[in-house]
């Protein structure tokens, strides 16, 4: 069985969850089903990210220890990741998993005993926002362009890592696809950074400026390993390294990192930098989504614009708000998002389309039919079910590429077709003319619900469950979408979504 291994970002604790996680959280939810169903043994891996300044100074302006405040804030994490539905198989919390300290300190010493770990005295422009020593040249108007607020000057002896020795192999694995950036357009930017001349980074932080907290440094007591060194390492110790090396050896190297734009630099640059000199196998692709706005603007506390994705789920639910992440907020670039606009989508497509298709053709099925549809001699029904077996094929492909968003628009093109063809053939007079007409538009129904059922599994796995168990079906591949089923026996049905007021 070929294996899938993909990683979610492990978001800093710093502040609870807010929308912007959900959807990263729901499209490597969406990407890890979709293997799965295609055969893969896949494994997810999640977590936190708790050894950094900001956590530290958040937790203080708490007055809580640090250690609380991890616990705390990473405990609203899992609860968020559980609420939404994520399938993963492992959480790692990078304050607290013991194993994960030990990845840390085996990074290091790897790099160390290559020769790319030096001391030297330094003076930069750190934002604790980002994480992150900016040049004067990258920073806007002196601000950071992530934060808008002023970096602070920094001065002090730090570890460094010889990123410039690895500019060139860099360049070429990018280029080359050895390493694959989703979506392509990406890809020159990160060369531009790259080819623009790399220069080496530090990796570490005195004891001081980090209040003792996060990973020592090994051999020196006076530092601490710089947060991103030890937080890339948290996707080895999520696939068992060190601890499991059996596991290890079949997971790594990682299939695909999910993450924000945000963050391209440290996963196509550092982290493979880091790999490369630790003498370990690099990850298979990046997949790079956008940011959630809301209001048009990127969400802050000062604008008070945040929206909390756990309130969102306990009141709109699981399904419905997977569905409006993946299909509202195109996948590849920022959306916005709207509590409006999710009651909107939930009514009209998820009620008034998919729902409205599934109901009225089982519920006809159970009252007027005694619940039995079998094959009937197919006429004009075998054109709509070639045209849907192109859709699923388009599906397909769209998720193969990525490209959720447009998969979920092409399924719901499939509902709209059944929905049509319903109508169209008004089953409901027909079975008084001509019961054979009827039964073939009912059999070609229950069958496009079936193709509905599987194909929204790893989009909304929880109304799949529910729709395929009412046709006593089961989820499978895309390709099993095509099948038709000869026979249906459909009990009593509920409704699959409730109406937003
Ligand atoms: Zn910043």
């Amino acid at each position: 069985m070929p294996k899938f291994y993909v990683t979610t970002s492990i978001p800093y604790v710093n502040a609870r969850p807010h929308i912007g996680h959900a959807l990263e959280f729901a499209q490597a939810d969406v990407i890890a089903r979709y293997r799965k169903l295609e055969g893969y043994e896949t494994y997810l891996v999640t977590g936190t990210d708790e050894n950094s300044l900001k956590n530290v100074l958040a937790a203080e302006k708490l007055g809580l220890d640090t250690g609380s405040f991890c616990e705390r804030n990473s405990a609203a994490f899992r609860e968020l990741v559980d609420k939404i539905g994520l399938s993963y198989d492992a959480f790692v919390r990078t304050s607290v998993d013991a194993g994960h300290g030990k990845v840390a300190e085996f990074l290091w010493k790897s790099c160390s005993d290559r020769g790319d770990i030096y001391k030297k005295k330094y003076r930069g422009l750190y934002c604790v926002g980002c994480e992150l020593f900016y040049t004067e040249d990258e920073l806007d108007n002196g601000l950071c362009p992530e934060h808008r607020s002023k970096p602070e000057l920094v001065e002090e002896e730090n570890y460094f890592f010889r990123l410039s020795r690895y500019q060139e192999r860099l360049a070429k694995l990018l280029e080359s696809g050895e390493m694959v950036i989703t979506p392509a357009s990406r890809l020159s930017e990160i060369l531009n950074f790259i080819n623009s001349g790399l220069s080496d980074f530090s990796i570490s932080r005195s004891v001081k400026r980090s209040h003792g907290w996060g990973v020592p440094v090994p051999g020196d007591t006076s530092q601490i390993m710089y947060v991103w060194f030890d937080a890339l390492g948290s996707y080895l110790t999520g696939a068992g390294f060190i601890s499991n090396s059996g596991k290890f050896e079949r997971l790594w190297p990682a299939d695909m990192h999910v993450i924000g734009k945000g963050i391209v630099r440290f996963h196509a640059v550092y982290w493979p930098a880091m790999l490369l000199s630790a003498g370990i196998a690099l990850p298979k692709s990046l997949f790079i989504h956008g940011y959630v706005t809301v209001g048009g603007q990127k969400m802050s506390k000062s604008i008070g614009n945040v929206v909390d994705p756990v309130l969102e789920l306990d009141k709109y639910g699981a399904d419905q708000l997977r569905y409006y992440l993946i299909k509202e907020i195109s996948t590849f670039q920022d959306g916005d998002f709207s509590e409006k606009a999710l009651g909107e989508v939930i009514n009209n497509e998820l009620v008034g389309n998919i729902g409205n298709f599934v109901n009225r053709t089982l519920t006809f099925i159970h009252s007027r039919l005694g619940g039995v549809i079998e094959e009937p001699r197919l006429e004009e029904g075998r054109l709509l079910v070639l045209r849907i077996n192109g859709m699923v094929d388009d599906a397909k492909k769209l998720m193969d590429l990525g490209h959720l968003n447009l998969a979920l628009l092409k399924v719901l093109e499939i509902s709209s077709a059944g929905n049509k063809y319903f109508q169209e053939n008004e089953p409901w007079k027909l079975l008084k003319e001509d019961d054979e007409a009827a039964r073939e538009v009912l059999f070609v129904c229950a069958n496009i619900c079936r193709t509905l059922g599987i194909l929204l599994n790893p989009f909304m796995p929880y109304a799949s469950e529910r729709l395929l168990g009412y046709l006593g079906e089961k989820p499978s591949g895309f390709d099993g979408a095509k099948k038709l089923v000869k026979k249906f026996e459909i009990g009593s049905t509920e409704i699959l979504f409730d109406k937003v007021k």
